[in-house]
């Protein structure tokens, strides 16, 4: 496995076997069996696989989170290694946004909901960085997590629209034997407060069981998880969305499928979370 922090070596080992097919994996680092989840199914489907690990600076809305974000460059590399990657990119700052940048990619409508309403800029940031590492590393296809729903609709829609030449990728949500989402976030917990972060799998727990007995109603899906997050005292609800799952629009009235995603602060860690009903699932 090579690591490096430049473009010039990425893209000389992207070029160096042009037949060859290649899967990307944009993450953050702090690697867990979600983003291991990515990698594998990159790894059964291309020649060869590049992860990048860059904690982007532009799409963090709060400084303390940025700062918080937990990072393990030596760690993620071995689990990286043990996986069969074939290149790791893990440019500083200055690689991603040297003095001077100031190209930005927006998209429109998909972003100014949910995760984007909640956080200013933060999508912004991600269709810059995520625009950026599909330059510099040209791939087959590109993997994202079902986990950040939003993300993966927004990256379908930049991707489409700016006639990227590559498939993008969605995978199913990984969860610890408990229920709660994987997330690096996670490790930000304090002890006490992680039995409290299962309130979002039971949020979408409850509102999924009224589904099954026949619940359409939009409102009263959102209102069955509110309650739920409600009854937790070391939660804070951001927001309980029940949307339509191509343009996130909430559902006003009965629908016959369904995203339901929540923001959750879990003490000072905002974690998210989503199921789809009555649409296929990313497989
Ligand atoms: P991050 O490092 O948080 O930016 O995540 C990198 C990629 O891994 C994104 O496409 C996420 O959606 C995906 N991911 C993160 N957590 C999970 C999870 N629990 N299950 C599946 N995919 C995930």
């Amino acid at each position: 496995m090579f690591v490096t922090k430049t473009i010039e070596d990425v893209r000389a080992r992207r070029w160096a076997n042009p037949g060859q097919s290649w899967g990307l994996v944009p993450t953050m680092g702090t690697l867990h069996e979600g983003h291991l989840s990515l990698v594998r199914r990159a790894r059964a489907e291309n020649d060869r696989v590049g992860v990048s690990i860059f904690v982007n600076p532009i799409q963090f809305d709060r400084r303390a989170d940025l700062d918080a974000y937990p990072r393990q460059l030596e760690r993620d590399c071995a689990l990286l290694e043990a996986e069969g990657v074939d290149l790791v990119w893990a440019p500083d700052e200055t690689t991603v946004y040297p003095p001077g940048f100031q190209t930005y990619v927006t998209v429109e409508d998909v972003t100014k909901v949910l995760e984007g309403a909640a956080r200013p800029g933060h999508f912004r940031g991600v269709t810059t960085v995520v625009a950026k590492l599909f330059n510099v590393f040209q791939p087959t296809r590109a993997y994202f997590g079902q986990k950040d729903a939003q993300q993966a609709a927004v990256i379908r829609q930049m991707a489409r629209d700016l006639a990227f030449n590559l498939a993008i990728v969605v995978c199913p949500i990984v969860r610890e034997p408990d229920g709660l989402a994987m997330s690096s976030r996670n490790l930000l917990l304090k002890p006490g407060e992680r039995p409290a972060a299962l309130v979002l799998k039971r949020a979408l727990d409850a509102a999924s069981a009224a589904w099954e007995s026949g619940e359409r109603d939009g409102e009263r899906l959102r209102a069955i998880m509110r309650d739920v997050i409600a009854a937790e005292p070391l939660a804070r609800l951001d927001y309980a969305s029940a949307a339509d799952p191509v343009t996130l629009a909430e559902i006003d009235g009965e629908a016959n499928a369904a995203l339901l995603s929540m923001a959750v602060f879990v003490g000072d860690v905002r974690l998210i979370d989503n199921t789809l009903l009555g649409a296929a699932q990313p497989e």
